[in-house]
């Protein structure tokens, strides 16, 4: 099966990309992919065009834009899944773009919706936030899916039970009108029946005619322990109604932690620790994320001394070991001194005496390893 790319890299503009700016960028794609202007090379520029205009027919189209910016490309699929529907106000749209100049129902085939019928099955994206402790820890989980199913009062034709969708008197059932322009036979969508050939003449009251009802769907996900922000977790076979099942890709983000910082499967963060502690030694507990450890600071410690506790970072995804949690100290100066505080410094003062000069670079930036 071949993967959907993204409507918006398929296009060439931001996410953000403003209407005029999605309008002149589809514009320029379809002109240059057009078949009629690859002669050479009709087959592959006929796939290209399909996939703007499917793309264009999507991010032009305000609701369909939200849906898909949301749910990812299974949010726009269309009547019988499998693909965007290719409705009459876009094919409007595209003859305001371009005039009467190519015949878009040739390019499609001879109806637009149903030539995505046959073809593979949709993918769908859904992002899932989740806090670093369940990163660390592994996590099971619930998420609902959207997903359209057929109707079961009308077994998905739209037509009230009992009455049966008839052809189109328009087209004749064909989908299409043509009509003779000069040279060209120019084709168009039959604006009646949408390019389905058939009208329904009473609809299904639950579905409105629509053939299909929103559901939700609630699939049972495994964390793995040790993902990462942006990890992406496939879950194949996830089916939308009358399409091969697809791939639902979940999309993780990490919430960022008051004071964890993770780079790879390593964790960092500071802790301040008295001007005493610093200079005589002290042993402090600290947060890892399996619980507390002791922390022995020796004595002579200096502001911006790292601490290496072996072992305490993230688990790897692949499940072999962990990374390693860096502590950084920081000497707290006192402030508001008492006046027997200030007392006692004023005697240590010229035996503390320090030469002002500049540090060697990174000559506090020195790690040491406490736990093995
Ligand atoms: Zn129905
Ligand atoms: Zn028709």
């Amino acid at each position: 099966m071949k993967q959907k790319r993204d409507y918006y890299e398929v296009l060439g503009v931001a996410r953000e990309a403003s209407d005029q700016e999605i309008k002149s960028a589809y514009r320029r794609l379809a002109m240059q992919h057009h078949p009629d202007r690859n002669p050479d090379n009709q087959e592959e520029a006929s796939e290209r065009f399909k996939e703007i205009t499917e793309a264009y027919s999507v991010v032009a189209d305000p609701q369909k834009r939200a849906a898909y910016d949301r749910f990812g490309h299974a949010a726009v699929g269309g009547a019988g899944g499998g693909g965007p529907d290719f409705n009459s106000t876009i094919f409007s749209d595209f003859e305001d773009i371009f005039g009467d100049l190519f015949g878009f129902g040739d390019v499609f085939g001879r109806s637009g919706r149903g030539r995505s019928r046959s073809t593979g099955g949709i993918d769908l994206r859904y992002d899932l936030e989740i806090s670093l402790e369940e990163a660390a820890a592994g996590l099971e989980t619930k998420i609902k899916i959207p997903r359209w199913e057929a109707c079961n009062t009308c077994g998905g034709t739209g037509a009230k039970p009992g009455s049966k969708p008839v052809n189109c008197l328009t087209c004749g059932g064909r989908g299409q009108l043509r009509h003779q322009q000069g040279f060209f036979t120019v084709t168009r969508t039959c604006p009646q029946c949408q390019g389905l050939g058939q009208v329904i003449r009473e609809m299904c009251n639950h579905c409105k005619g629509e053939g299909r009802m929103n559901t939700d769907r609630v699939l049972d996900l495994r964390i793995p322990p040790g993902v990462d922000d942006g990890t992406r977790l496939r879950v194949s076979g996830v089916a939308t109604r009358g399409s091969a099942p697809g791939d639902l890709y979940v999309i993780l983000k990490i919430r960022e932690h008051t004071f964890f910082e993770r780079r790879g499967n390593d964790l960092y963060y500071t802790i301040p620790i008295s001007i005493s502690q610093a200079a005589l030694g002290a042993e402090i507990t600290v947060p890892t994320l399996r619980g507390e450890e002791r922390l022995r600071i020796p004595e002579s410690t200096q502001s911006g001394s790292v601490f290496r506790l072996r072992g305490l970072g993230m688990p790897t995804l692949e499940g072999r070991g962990h990374g390693d949690l860096y502590v950084t100290v920081f000497v707290v100066t006192p402030t508001r001194l008492s006046r027997d505080q200030r007392r006692w410094l004023e005697i240590l003062a010229p035996s503390v005496r320090v030469d002002n000069h500049p540090m060697e670079r990174r000559a506090a930036e020195k790690v040491k390893d406490v736990i093995g």
